[in-house]
């Protein structure tokens, strides 16, 4: 393809998946994907053949990727797991046999076959709600793609000689080629195609090299040698840059540097207010990889770790041992602090494969969470034991998502005693004082507060859902997002509500949707008696900032004047106009929050 017109300052947009500014000189890297025009019927006498050579393709390929996982830098080493995914791709039946299946049957040559594989995969995959899966298809690609470079005796440039400090440009790069990258030398990478959740963008991230994906032409448009600024916070590309917007962009990565640096020292401050008041600060997780992170901001703890991940990767139910050693390596990577293991949320509109039940009009009115379990007890039971079994290796505590009453916690409950019954019959270990709470997310559960309470050692108030079943707006509905309201009175009451059942009864009460992370929430919140918040990871070093920039007793006295408030927006209006004035680095707030989000310091 010709490219185009070189012309300065030619800004591009795409997708930021590792942080950071990087000025440099483009280099190019043929990664455009295998040609494979030639797509041709083969014969009877030919289909043997051709299946050996695919199979040797296959083999070639598994040694490359066996290659680079020995060599992979120990930095990076703890990603190994992405290697070992190409690896189980090669192997996987819905590629590898039913390619063979096409070549047999259809007559057909190995790549075109292989691209029908890879077409029928994808076209599965992109019916896939969650995103982070979704985008397993780049993967499945990345394995194809370099199956096809083989077919085709064209091999696979190694990006480990690049020894210039340049910018790498390529039309799409593997995980396995980014744990190539020499990265004392090379500045950072952009890209035509990827997603948020790539594995190459975590390679990215666990090299700490800012990149850029998704950003659809790039490598069309770019020459070697041209000079490139690469802004991973915003995902912004330009190509050609003049002097002015070099300058500038010299200035913004001065000030991300600074922010940078006051991130990783609050995030490690105690949430302390100034009249001494302590809160604990912990960290919403969904995958085990995300530990690591949540301690690098600061976290202490994981007070939410939602466990549908594994459901919904995996083909069936997943097993007890595949549970078991997760929650393990969690508890394990968290201690000495401690984990809240949520059991399953699933159903509504999250179903693992093979268990999807028959469709619902009000998905999110339906059979999800506690009630799922409760209908499915042995998927419920397998779960619990997995969970206990890895209750002895840390400091684990679990708590149930959904509760609407009495009934479904002493259910609940009961499946436990069981389970725990079963595991003594069998001498296994577990923690018998396992500590177990429940989430206050639907109205009843709050109104019926008091009562829960006497059950349990902790609450956890998931105001994700408590708004949306308390406003009746369903969360994730766009046409009324606008009527999805934190601070409307209504929920502010009905924390309050909980909170006092919680001190009444002793247990503790925590916060952990997405409202513990808002900063301007924060002193609302504490002043509520709220125990401990949870939040995305890299909410924590702001929220910590306000906390420690605020006094308990202020707090106490803008909770009096904001519960004679009548309406969310005079509430907001309040909150936002006390914070500015306390704490005037919240006006700056989005810079801070897309800084913080954008962070990784891993
Ligand atoms: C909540 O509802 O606030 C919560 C934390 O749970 P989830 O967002 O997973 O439903
Ligand atoms: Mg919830």
């Amino acid at each position: 393809m010709t490219k185009n017109p070189v012309q300065e300052n030619n800004t591009l947009q795409g997708i930021a998946v590792s942080p950071g500014i990087i000025i440099g000189k483009a280099r190019l890297i043929d990664r455009s994907k295998a040609k494979i025009s030639y797509q041709y019927l083969i014969s009877e006498q030919q289909t043997q053949q051709e299946v050996k050579r695919f199979k040797d393709a296959l083999h070639t390929t598994k040694e490359q990727i066996m290659v680079l996982k020995n060599r992979m830098p120990e930095q990076i080493k703890e990603h190994a797991f992405i290697l070992d995914t190409h690896l189980m791709i090669i192997d996987d039946r819905m590629l590898t046999e039913s390619t063979i299946h096409s070549i047999l049957e259809e007559k057909i040559n190995a790549e075109w076959a292989l691209k029908k594989s890879v077409q029928k995969i994808r076209q599965l995959f992109e019916q896939i709600d969650y995103e982070y899966i979704r985008d397993r298809i780049n993967d499945v690609e990345n394995v194809a793609e370099r199956i096809l470079r083989n077919l085709a005796g064209k091999g696979h440039e190694s990006l480990a000689s690049i020894e210039e400090r340049v910018i790498i440009v390529a039309h799409d790069l593997s995980p396995g080629d980014t744990s190539e990258l020499n990265t004392a030398k090379v500045l950072g990478f952009i890209t035509d195609v990827g997603g948020r959740t790539s594995h190459t963008a975590i390679m990215a991230q666990a090299l700490k090299i800012p990149a850029v994906v998704g950003l659809e032409s790039v490598s069309h448009q770019v020459q070697d040698g041209m000079l490139l600024i690469v802004d991973g916070y915003q995902g912004i590309v330009i190509i050609g840059p003049d002097d002015d917007v070099i300058i500038e962009y010299e200035e913004k990565r001065s000030k991300h540097e600074i922010y940078r640096a006051t991130i990783l020292q609050m995030g490690h401050l105690p949430a302390e207010t100034l009249d001494g008041h302590r809160i604990a600060v912990k960290a919403n997780i969904e995958l085990l990889e995300e530990v690591e992170t949540a301690r690098d901001y600061g976290a202490e703890g994981i007070g939410l770790y939602r466990t549908e991940f594994l459901y919904l990767m995996s083909k069936g139910i997943p097993d007890e041992e595949m549970l078991f050693s997760d929650y393990k390596e969690v508890a394990e990577k968290i201690f000495p602090a401690p984990v809240t293991i949520r059991t399953l949320d699933l159903g509504g509109d999250k179903f693992p494969v093979n268990h999807e039940p028959t469709k619902e009009v009000n998905p999110a009115l339906g059979l999800r969470a506690i009630r799922y379990c409760l209908k499915e007890p042995e998927i419920f039971k397998n779960q619990l034991r997995a969970i206990l079994r890895a209750s002895v290796f840390g400091r684990i505590q679990l708590m149930f998502p959904m509760i609407s009453g009495l009934p479904e916690l002493l259910e609940s409950k009961r499946i436990i005693k069981e389970v725990m019954g079963d595991l003594e019959d069998k001498n296994i270990q577990f923690d018998r004082d396992i500590r177990i709470g429940v989430m206050i997310e639907v109205p009843s559960a709050v109104t019926t507060a008091d009562i829960l309470a006497e059950h349990v050692d902790f609450f956890s108030i998931g105001t994700n859902d408590l708004i949306q079943y308390a406003l009746a707006i369903d969360r994730i509905n766009e046409h009324v997002a606008f009527m999805y309201q934190p601070y409307h009175p209504a929920v502010i009451r009905m924390i309050q509500q909980v909170v006092k059942a919680a001190k009444d009864a002793k247990i503790t009460v925590s916060l952990c949707g997405e409202m513990a992370g808002d900063p301007f929430c924060a002193s609302l919140l504490l002043a509520m008696g709220i125990d401990e918040l949870s939040m995305n990871a890299w909410a924590i070093p702001l929220l910590k900032k306000v906390i420690r920039s605020i006094s308990k007793a202020d707090a106490d006295a803008d909770l009096t004047a904001i519960m004679k408030l009548k309406t969310a927006k005079e509430v907001q209006h309040f909150i936002k106009k006390r914070m500015e004035d306390l704490i005037p680095d919240l006006k700056d707030k989005d810079f801070f929050i897309k800084n913080a989000m954008n962070f990784s310091v891993h």
